[in-house]
């Protein structure tokens, strides 16, 4: 009944049914239709969607402020500048917004702390070098793995590929056999060992193995049900 006198769309009402059944089922304070908009303005990933870890993390700072959040700006202790209230985490015990912002405090930083994560991921037998804060910054735009994040494991790569190849990777093009797009030299995984460039993109490559342990998974299951 109250979802019929708020502006929303079809499609949000749909949406924000879904929402708030998910807060019942925890055992959370619904939310009122008016305030569907103003969450999804608020809590917007990079795609527009709204994002139920930004929800999650600002929740209690959402229900103290309300919407005059998106116009808040918190000065930073470190770099003085003021900045969007997405800068800083919320602090649910003090009720508060943390000092700093995440561009001058890594440990903030989850993109960092990913990063650092998958620098030491249990599975390498040669986890790359500890990077600095400042590094990470420096060199994000650069190294991106198939789904476009920074990893570490892609610098150490190319800087091997440099050796072993020259700077022609990053000069020479040679298209994909997967996808056909061109691509530098350093955009294809190389073989070290035999000393050779795969023939698909790093992203195709990383698409194909995924597929192959995907196959290799469900033959397993249907192996074991049979049995
Ligand atoms: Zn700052
Ligand atoms: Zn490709």
């Amino acid at each position: 009944m109250k979802y019929k006198n708020a502006s929303l769309s079809a499609e949000e009402t749909r949406r924000f049914k879904i929402l708030n059944r998910v807060r019942e089922s925890k055992g959370m304070p619904e939310f009122e239709p008016e305030e569907y908009k103003q969450i999804v303005n608020l809590f917007s990933d990079k795609n527009g969607n709204l994002s139920g870890a930004l929800l999650k993390v600002y929740e209690v700072a959402y229900i103290k402020y309300g919407y005059r959040l998106s116009s808040m700006k918190i000065p930073c202790k470190k770099c003085k500048e003021k900045k969007g209230f997405r800068l800083f985490r919320y602090i649910k015990n003090t009720g508060e917004f943390f000092d700093t912002c995440r561009d001058c405090n890594p440990s903030q930083h989850s993109g960092f702390y990913y990063v650092d994560r998958r620098r030491k991921l249990k599975l390498l037998k040669r986890p790359t070098p500890r990077m600095s804060f400042k590094q990470y910054r420096k060199e994000k735009l650069k190294y991106k793995d198939s789904a476009n994040r920074f990893h570490p494991r892609q610098k150490d790569s190319i800087q091997r590929m440099v050796q072993v190849f020259g700077r022609k990777i990053f000069s020479k093009e040679k298209p994909c056999k997967d996808c056909g797009n061109f691509f530098p030299l350093y955009m294809f995984p190389a073989n070290f060992n035999s000393t050779y460039i795969c023939n698909r993109c790093r992203g195709c490559e990383s698409r194909r193995i995924a597929k192959y342990i995907r196959n290799r998974i469900e033959k397993g299951n249907s192996a074991k049900k049979r049995k």
